[in-house]
């Protein structure tokens, strides 16, 4: 039971961060103040947003979720499903900061860092899950991505990408270069 709670969690993270991700930070569900540092993060891929305004939503979010689960499936297997809940977050901070300041070693780091750096750079209302296409392909929001073009400029801010001035030799069939353009 308390695995199931841990997993019911996790996989609830997963929704979480799609809503968030879109509703909250990008569509501005909440008002412009939750979403100015995810677009900041936006206009420069190596700027992430700091903890205090993180553990503020964090505040909100899981306090709200224990209303809902305690009731619901009683004290303990509640807070442990809250509990999945922080873990799956926390996996998807590593994650994300992964996908920008790290190189792909996995076929699945290959993938969230198309996925995700398509949003950055091709289109920012698609792909808004960045641990699974799940939400995506449930909101109809997924793109497949196989080549992602990054500005220039932006391409200097992700230390993996580049080898010198040109995309390293490993990843040159999946990156491709282009002018800088305004941030969206
Ligand atoms: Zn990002
Ligand atoms: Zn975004």
């Amino acid at each position: 039971m308390t695995w199931l709670a841990l997993a019911c969690g996790g996989f609830t993270w997963t929704l979480l961060e799609y809503l968030l991700h879109r509703f909250v930070f990008h569509e501005r569900l909440l008002g412009v103040t939750p979403a100015r540092e995810h677009l900041e993060h936006h206009a420069k891929v190596d700027w992430f947003a700091p903890f205090g305004p993180k553990l503020l939503l964090a505040a909100i979010v899981l306090p709200a979720l224990s209303l809902v689960a305690v009731p619901l499936a009683g004290w303990a297997p509640g807070l442990v499903f809250v509990g999945g809940v922080v873990g799956g977050w926390l996996a998807y901070e590593g994650l994300h900061r992964a996908i920008h300041v790290w190189p792909p070693h996995t076929a699945y780091g290959r993938w969230a860092r198309r996925h995700h750096l398509y949003h950055h750079f091709g289109d920012p209302r698609r792909n808004h899950g960045v641990s699974s296409p799940l939400w995506d392909f449930v909101f109809r929001t997924f793109t497949p991505v196989s080549t992602v073009t990054v500005p220039a400029r932006s391409a200097r801010k992700l230390p993996w990408l580049l080898d010198g001035d040109a995309v390293h030799p490993t990843l040159a069939g999946t990156y491709v270069l282009a002018p800088a353009r305004t941030a969206p």
